[in-house]
């Protein structure tokens, strides 16, 4: 083995907190490296956001033509889908951009070092970091057995390790029957009927997909409403428009057990409330789409002590008034989904931008908590960021709302999606925008105005006095934004 090489900061994980933190790092003129045990981009990359794009994309593309398809006067009699080419089609593109950060790390000077890392100590005044890297043995590699290929010493460490899909207790996945996303990303062919369990972004973005194709899809969450996380009047038509579709939402439940059979499962589902009889479904698969647990085995020794609470790694994020995310440990730090929810790439790149920003000691403005865009690329989608109306009104803000439906909306009503809204809460007296929610075509590319406006601490007026391009769906932010002070033009 080489003699241990020194850096300024190891990164250890190559997703989208990771990369984009040790290009930032490298950019500052720190020497860094990036260690990966698996494939660059992590889970993002590999196995969520741009895959499931992919696959959602086509999915609409589908639904589209053979549901509108004569209304429109196109004819798509005889359409049909190659499920393996659909499958390849998003594999393939996760290959691509994984080789093109490998190629944006060297072209920042970023030692990508591939293999697992574990950190055997932490900072003292007098010594760096040390860690070791071994190569693993496949993806879920516990740091057990392996042989040791490197050591590095740093005088910082960044842990942007990602997190894993939380089993549902005492039904560990069994990458068949019972899948989390990553399987369900991927199966041999299409199942005639599954469950999915938990209505939040990625169990609605995968009951659209398969939905789409004709899989016949029921949807259990234990909240009163699909997507819980969104404004009320946005879970609502969510639910209306997905229930259209023919997607079972079963809100207020629970699966209460899975029993595997030959080729499937039979799932028992009942109120959560525990009042009240359980009814069961015989299916293919059961996703399991309830939420993510850290990645921290074997990322540390033990006689470290670093601090893991409710699934994730402890850090100043939310309690430090600049944090630079630092751990329990000396010299670590943390971002990203390791560090708990939201869980999200844009917010794992930024928390690694304004940790090592303040590492070489830049005045940087840091991640706003209150403001962060979320969407959910289901048909149609769901994008949101701020205060919803019900959490503005328990602060007891004296509050202002409009609201837009895109049933009269000109470019909704031209490309066919008149389902949707747009609602814009804002503060009295001044209109401040506290929050904005879009369900509707486009939703997630029209949130990017709202984030700026927030970020601006923009005023109603401010959208009511911007010029939008006509037609185009943005056309609806500002007519919400009329509609705070009564004065909507088309609706
Ligand atoms: P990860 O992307 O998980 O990367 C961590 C990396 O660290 C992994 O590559 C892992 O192999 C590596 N690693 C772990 N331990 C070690 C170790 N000890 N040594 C070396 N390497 C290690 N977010 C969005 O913003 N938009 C979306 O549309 C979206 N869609 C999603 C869809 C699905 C199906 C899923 C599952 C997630 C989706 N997400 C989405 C969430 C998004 O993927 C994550 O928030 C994001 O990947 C988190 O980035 P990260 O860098 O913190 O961790």
């Amino acid at each position: 083995m080489d003699a241990p090489r020194h850096y300024d900061l190891v990164v250890i994980g190559g997703g989208p907190g990771g990369y984009v933190g040790a290009i930032r790092a490298a950019q500052l003129g720190m020497k860094t490296a990036c260690v990966e045990r698996d494939r660059l981009g992590g889970v993002c990359l590999n196995w969520g956001c741009i895959p499931s794009k992919a696959l959602l994309h086509d999915a609409e593309t589908y639904a589209s033509a053979v549901t509108h398809g004569a209304s429109w006067g196109l004819n798509f009699d005889g359409a049909s889908m190659d499920w393996a080419a659909l499958v390849e089609r998003s594999r393939a593109l996760t290959g691509t951009l994984g080789g093109g950060v490998g190629h944006l790390l060297k072209k920042n000077g970023v030692d990508h070092v591939e293999g697992h890392a574990r950190i055997t100590s932490g900072r003292t005044p007098h010594t760096p970091c040390t860690i070791e890297i071994r190569r693993p043995e496949g993806d879920y590699y516990d740091g057990t057995g392996g042989e040791t290929t490197a050591t590095l010493t740093t005088e910082r460490v960044l842990i942007a390790t990602g997190a894993s899909p939380r089993p549902l207790p005492g039904t560990p996945f069994d990458g068949t029957v019972v899948l989390s996303s990553r399987e369900a990303m991927v199966l041999p062919s299409r199942p005639g009927a599954m469950v999915i369990v938990g209505a939040g972004a990625i169990g609605m973005e995968f009951a659209s997909f398969y939905n789409a194709f004709g899989t016949s899809v029921t949807v259990v969450e234990m909240e009163d409403q699909i997507l819980p996380a969104e404004d009320d009047d946005v879970s609502k038509l969510a639910g209306r428009l997905f229930s259209a579709r023919g997607i079972d939402c079963r809100t207020e439940a629970t699966v209460t057990s899975i029993e595997r059979r030959d080729g499937g499962a039979t799932v028992t589902i009942a109120p959560a409330s525990g009042d009240g009889e359980g009814t069961t479904l015989d299916v293919d698969v059961v996703l399991v789409a309830i939420g993510v647990q850290a990645r921290t085995a074997a990322i540390c020794d033990e006689g470290l002590a670093l601090v893991v609470a409710h699934g994730h790694i402890v850090t100043d994020a939310r309690t430090a008034e600049t944090p630079t995310y630092a751990t329990s440990v000396p010299g670590l730090h943390a971002i990203g989904d390791a560090i708990g929810p939201p869980w999200l790439a844009h917010v794992a790149s930024e928390e690694a931008v304004t940790c090592v920003e303040r590492l070489a000691g830049h005045v940087t403005m840091g991640v706003d908590y209150r403001a962060i865009p979320a969407c959910t690329y289901t048909s149609p989608q769901v994008a949101s960021i701020g205060l919803t109306e019900r959490e503005a009104r328990e602060q007891g803000l004296d509050l202002v709302v409009g609201t837009y439906p895109l049933r009269s909306h000109g470019k909704a009503l031209a490309v066919a999606a008149e389902s949707g809204l747009v609602k814009i809460v804002a503060t009295k007296p001044h209109g401040e925008i506290l929050g904005a929610h879009i369900i509707g075509e486009d939703a997630s590319e029209m949130i990017a105005e709202m984030s700026l406006a927030i970020r601006l601490e923009a005023t109603i007026e401010d959208v009511i006095s911007t010029m939008h391009a006509h037609p185009t769906m943005a056309e609806a932010i500002h007519e919400a934004a009329l509609a705070v002070e009564g004065r909507v033009i088309h609706g």
